[in-house]
């Protein structure tokens, strides 16, 4: 029998189709050119266009001024400790494996304080998606130099300019144990931003992305020019790589091909400094994921809990053989 058009649908419908503002609260209160606004929109947009329900999507973020982003997200947020996002959304993710989870930081709050739990999370391999903000400088606490400002940076704590030379965010992921995917993007790219946020959106583990970010206010220099030139840009290309439409990438001047595959190669372009590579340097769906083990046994009842626990106890019930 032909059942009812209702019948035969087998997908549960949303109430309805989600719009940007649906993903959007308040007013963004970063300053006028922080990259922090396009890649908030690029967020924004890849959860309308993966329709993730606003119930079902957190955003965790640490202390800085990109941290600041889950109040301008029209979902559920944590803005937690200087350094804390990923041990946070770790949490999150380990007893909700159904939550949409982002991991929002910066360079101070994942390359310094938080560097510890940056490699546990890697190594943890639960899905979500963790944007590092890297724009070579602690903003909020008006210019401090960070893990990654480059050596000779002029900041308020190195007045004669930094002295040891920073981290690389790609080439240290790439080292963590069990990494799964890592990629790297800019702010003022739109469509590339939009188009490796919605990759690691459908990424099974945890995918890194660093975002090249400009900071007009404290590092003008670092960014401002290479922003406007496109030829600085050096555009990684594969088949299972990050594709933007073919108009855009026809405006990549510098094309370097790459099997995200291959660890080793990825390893070696992280290290390019004369341009930013962009693009998928690593990616691999077979690794293992914690959050597969949180959500064992899930669904147990508490009377099937109850005798799990007792059957455990008593494995250690001490008996008495003296008669
Ligand atoms: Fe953005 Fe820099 Fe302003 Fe912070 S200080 S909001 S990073 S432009």
């Amino acid at each position: 029998m032909i059942g009812t058009s209702h019948e035969l649908c087998t997908m549960p419908l949303p109430d309805h189709h989600r719009d940007m503002e649906d993903y959007g609260k308040g007013v963004a209160r970063w300053c006028p050119g922080c990259g922090g606004h396009s890649i908030l929109a690029a967020v924004q947009r890849v959860c309308k266009d993966m329709q993730y329900p606003p119930e079902k999507t957190v955003c965790v973020s640490g202390i800085g001024c990109s941290s600041r982003f889950p109040h301008y997200m029209g979902t559920y947020g944590f803005h937690g400790l200087h350094g804390r996002a990923f041990p946070v959304a770790c949490g999150v993710k380990f007893r909700r494996p159904d939550l949409n989870v982002f991991v929002i930081t910066g360079d101070g709050d994942c390359c310094s304080i938080g560097a510890g739990h940056w490699v546990h999370a890697i190594r943890y391999n639960m899905k979500m998606v963790a944007l590092l903000f890297d724009n070579g400088i602690y903003g909020l606490t008006k210019k401090q130099t960070s893990p990654t400002s480059p050596l000779g940076t002029h900041s308020n704590t190195h007045p004669g300019g930094s002295v040891l030379p920073p981290i690389n965010p790609l080439q240290t992921t790439l080292g963590f144990a069990n990494v799964s995917f890592v990629a790297q993007t800019t702010d003022w790219n739109p469509a590339h931003l939009y188009a490796t946020i919605r990759k690691a959106a459908d990424h099974p583990g945890l995918a890194f992305v660093r975002i090249v970010q400009r900071c007009p206010v404290f590092m003008r220099d670092l960014y401002g020019d290479i922003a406007s030139n496109p030829d600085e840009l050096i555009y990684l290309s594969h088949e299972k790589g990050i594709n933007v439409k073919p108009g855009v990438a026809k405006t990549f001047k510098n094309v370097l091909a790459h099997d995200p595959t291959n660890i080793h190669k990825a390893r070696e372009y992280a290290e390019i400094t004369d341009g930013i590579p962009i693009g998928l340097f690593y990616q691999n769906i077979e690794n293992s994921r914690y959050d597969d083990y949180g959500a064992y046994n899930m669904g147990m009842s508490n009377k099937v809990k109850q005798n799990a626990m007792e059957d455990m106890l008593d494995q250690y019930t001490i008996r008495n053989s003296i008669t």
